[in-house]
């Protein structure tokens, strides 16, 4: 069997299985590379030249302007508390859900399988909505879900569909058409991490805590929103909890040492967002409504079409909506408008990633930052922080 790729370069494939879905011949396959990522891969023998592939990547496709010039930007709170302590910041998700979902939809988002792997999944009663609560901080399969998303849009049902910004662009690009009965919710998205970096930290956590896991919440709020805190629940009982910072998978995805490379030169991370309603956390709070700031998780929500503007006065009955300046929002949270930069140890972090055992790995890249550097770096303001970067030659 000779194998061919859809893309040219790894950076301009984000994954996002639509040249897979389309294939009228199913000769291709999404397969894993050395760094964990899916890719897709053509069985040339079985290929009939039909171009679909090429034809639905959202790299080959210019996404269309959206309707509004510039998105309503809103701080927003679901009403219900227990619902803000699910959610990963706010409960935007969960209010948007809602408000949409007083006809019958199909909600399509990305959650945890019984292996404990990101996958995207749909669920057809929002009692359900738990399953893609919580932000997974790994890319997640979408396996055959736009196929999924087109029968059900097909017969006439209504469909939510959320993910990253690279996986709303698919979907669009996927279905070459507008449907009136689709809505789409992108994340603000710092980047997508390897699930085979995952997968390798999992194993070394059920090594030490001697149990298979259960659960992971990668942004466990019990004690404080902003800590992003790791919480791991183990088949013996046995519970693992450390904030991001000290936690080794939260460190190396803040360091940016395994994300996709495409999301490096993600050109989905820009305004106008791709999908109707964009979600993320409201960082820079303290900066923009003080007062609102009860510390229990706020989203930032943006309506980037008229489509997600008429649910305003919906998702107004069930969640706090403030207006707030967009400039505001994008100056406290930049992958709003620019994606994050490769680490510089990226690569060799990936290499050795093929030799070392993940407690190696650990201790030459994953460690917490010391104390000292933690103590300057919450007292420095933005600005002098990247005066001083500049000033080493971090930052141009
Ligand atoms: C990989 C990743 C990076 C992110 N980076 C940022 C950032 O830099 N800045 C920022 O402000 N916000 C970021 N977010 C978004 C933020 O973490 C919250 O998802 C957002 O604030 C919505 O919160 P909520 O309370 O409304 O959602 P919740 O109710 O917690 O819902 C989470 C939503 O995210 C979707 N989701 C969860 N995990 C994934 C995944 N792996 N892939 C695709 N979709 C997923 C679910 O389907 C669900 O729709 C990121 C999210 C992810 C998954």
């Amino acid at each position: 069997m000779q194998n061919m790729n859809v893309y040219s370069d790894k950076k301009h494939c984000s994954g996002c299985s639509g040249c897979y879905n389309i294939c009228p011949k199913e000769c291709i396959e999404m397969q894993q590379d050395e760094e964990g990522f899916l890719y897709p891969r053509i069985d040339e023998k079985k290929c009939i030249k039909c171009n679909l592939c090429s034809k639905v990547c959202p790299y080959n496709n210019d996404n269309e302007d959206n309707d509004i010039e510039k998105p309503k930007a809103f701080a927003c709170i679901h009403k219900d508390i227990e619902v803000v302590k699910k959610s990963t910041s706010g409960g935007a998700f969960t209010a948007i859900a809602e408000s949409i979902c007083k006809e019958e939809y199909v909600i399509f988002g990305a959650a945890l399988n019984e292996n404990v792997r990101v996958v995207h999944k749909y669920i057809a009663d929002i009692k359900d909505i738990d399953l893609f609560r919580s932000s997974k901080y790994v890319q997640s399969d979408i396996s055959k879900s736009l196929k999924d998303v087109k029968t059900f849009l097909d017969k006439g049902k209504k469909v939510i569909f959320t993910g990253t910004p690279c996986q709303i662009a698919g979907i669009k690009s996927f279905l070459r058409k507008d449907y009136e009965n689709l809505i789409t919710i992108d994340l603000v998205c710092h980047g997508v991490p390897s699930p085979l970096v995952f997968e390798k930290y999992k194993e070394y956590m059920e090594k030490i805590h001697n149990s298979r896991i259960k659960h992971v919440n990668f942004r466990d709020k019990t004690k404080k929103w902003d800590e992003h805190n790791m919480t791991i629940k183990f088949e013996n009982g046995a519970i693992y909890t450390k904030r991001g910072v000290d936690d080794a998978f939260e460190v190396g995805f803040y360091k940016h040492l395994y994300h996709r490379p495409s999301c490096h030169q993600c050109p989905f991370s820009r305004i106008p967002r791709v999908g109707d309603f964009t979600l993320g956390d409201l960082w820079g709070i303290d900066d923009i409504i003080p007062q609102i700031n009860d510390k229990k998780g706020i989203s930032l929500l943006l309506f980037n079409t008229k489509k997600s503007e008429a649910f305003v006065k919906e998702i107004k009955e069930r969640a706090k909506l403030i207006e707030i300046n967009l400039n505001d929002a994008v100056a406290n949270n930049k992958n709003l408008i620019k994606c994050t930069e490769e680490s510089p140890n990226r690569i060799e972090f990936m290499n050795d990633m093929q030799i070392m055992k993940y407690s190696q790995l650990k201790e030459k890249y994953l460690k917490p930052r010391p104390l000292s550097f933690r103590i300057v770096s919450k007292v420095l303001n933005k600005k002098t922080k990247v005066k001083i970067k500049k000033m080493l030659g971090m930052k141009k």
